[in-house]
């Protein structure tokens, strides 16, 4: 299964998003980390597509790490669900 053009799209917008639906993560939360920001997430998730980042186990780790991208879900600008949007993309890639 291929990655589609609007996967790719959806990606790209969100990695240049400036987190504009951080208000929805909990502020003492440890989803406040940039690293764990759905813009980070969606740029590791094109790194992958680029293979310029390998699609192992320590990369499939990183970018389970979703609590941010889950909070943004209702809140996203674009009306993305970005956890959903990284599931299918990376199960389009092959690991
Ligand atoms: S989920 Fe939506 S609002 Fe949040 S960073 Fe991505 S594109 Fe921007």
């Amino acid at each position: 299964m291929a990655v589609t053009e609007e996967a790719r799209t959806k990606l790209y917008t969100c990695a240049f998003c400036p987190n504009i639906c951080r208000p929805s993560y909990p502020a003492q939360d440890p989803v406040q980390i940039e690293s764990q920001t759905p813009s980070a997430l969606c740029l590791l998730t094109i790194a992958v597509l680029k293979k310029q980042l390998p699609h192992d186990d320590a990369t499939n780790s990183v970018l389970s790490r979703r609590a941010a991208a889950i909070a943004s879900r209702g809140h996203c600008v674009y009306g993305m669900d970005i956890p959903a949007l990284l599931d299918d993309v990376l199960a389009a890639t092959e690991a």
